[in-house]
């Protein structure tokens, strides 16, 4: 676990910030697609400071022993870029209601947080197929624009992102953009394209919407093993709270797609 200061605050959109961080071994992380990391916000008053072990397992341990009142809020982020030791995260901003959200909402230059990870042990390899598909919510536009930047240019994709509305677009080429605020959401527009069984398909976002899209792609003949899938948050749920049956049977699909 290491300590994350904020480097650099800048609006993106209405409803996203961009927060570079500085920090003690950033400079040595290797980098690959769609990198993940947990970040660890202080509770008022309180230390994002947890222990110096760098391994998950002891780790995570020494989180769950402090108590809870003291404990910071532990939350997914992805990293939008890592490079000369600059770690840059864009942060959804979708109101008060979270404390990362909350943080992001006023974050400042010196502030700190912390981070654990990102570990390979979460690397999720592109697929292979002709047509590589991207879909998600704003929270999974970090994950596919940096993926996207990877893509040869000869690289068949389709990519759909949703966001609250046209002022939300970022400049990312070839996404089509899925507007909430046209009436329009996600999964319908996704499962209006065509798409053919022989693709390679990732989708990340609200939980809900994540599993119908699964459901969608495997009924269309998409083998399980081809679709990487993450439900990224759950609506009126935090990330504290306990899994639902349908998170259980997410997790469960996610280890039968891997053992495939
Ligand atoms: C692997 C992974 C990578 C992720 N990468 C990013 C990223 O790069 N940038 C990013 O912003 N998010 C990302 N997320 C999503 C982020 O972790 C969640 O949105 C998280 O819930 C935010 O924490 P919070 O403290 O703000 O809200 P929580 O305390 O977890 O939730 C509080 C309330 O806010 C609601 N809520 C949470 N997120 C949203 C949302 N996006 N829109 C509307 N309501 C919401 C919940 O339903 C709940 O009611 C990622 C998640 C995962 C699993």
């Amino acid at each position: 676990m290491s300590l994350l200061t904020v480097a650099s605050v800048a609006p993106l959109t209405p409803r996203m910030t961009r927060v570079t961080f500085d920090g003690p071994g950033l400079d040595e992380l290797e980098t690959w697609p769609d990198q993940q990391l947990k970040l660890l916000f202080p509770r008022p008053g309180g230390s994002a400071h947890v222990s110096d072990s760098s391994d998950a397992g002891t780790w995570y341990q020494a989180y769950l022993a402090i108590p809870e009142p003291e404990r910071p809020w532990m939350r997914s982020f992805t990293v939008r870029s890592l490079a000369d030791g600059v770690l840059t995260v864009d942060f959804v901003l979708h109101g008060d209601t979270g404390p990362a959200s909350r943080w992001a909402a006023t974050a400042q230059a010196g502030d700190v947080i912390g981070r654990f990870g990102p570990s390979r042990d979460y690397a999720r390899p592109l697929g292979t197929a002709d047509l590589l598909v991207f879909a998600g919510d704003e929270t999974a536009l970090p994950a596919i624009a940096s993926l996207l930047e990877l893509l040869p240019g000869s690289q068949r994709r389709l990519a759909f992102v949703e966001v609250a509305d046209p002022v939300e677009e970022q400049d990312v080429p070839g996404v089509r953009w899925v507007h909430r605020s046209a009436g329009e959401d996600l999964v319908s527009v996704v499962t209006a394209a065509g798409v053919p069984s022989s693709a390679w398909v990732w989708l990340g976002g609200e939980a809900s919407a994540v599993r119908a899209l699964r459901r969608h792609f495997v009924g269309l003949g998409v083998s399980k093993r081809d679709i990487e899938f993450s439900g990224y948050w759950r609506r009126a749920l935090t990330q504290d709270d306990a899994p639902t049956a349908d998170d259980l049977a997410e997790a469960r699909e996610r280890l039968a797609a891997l053992s495939e």
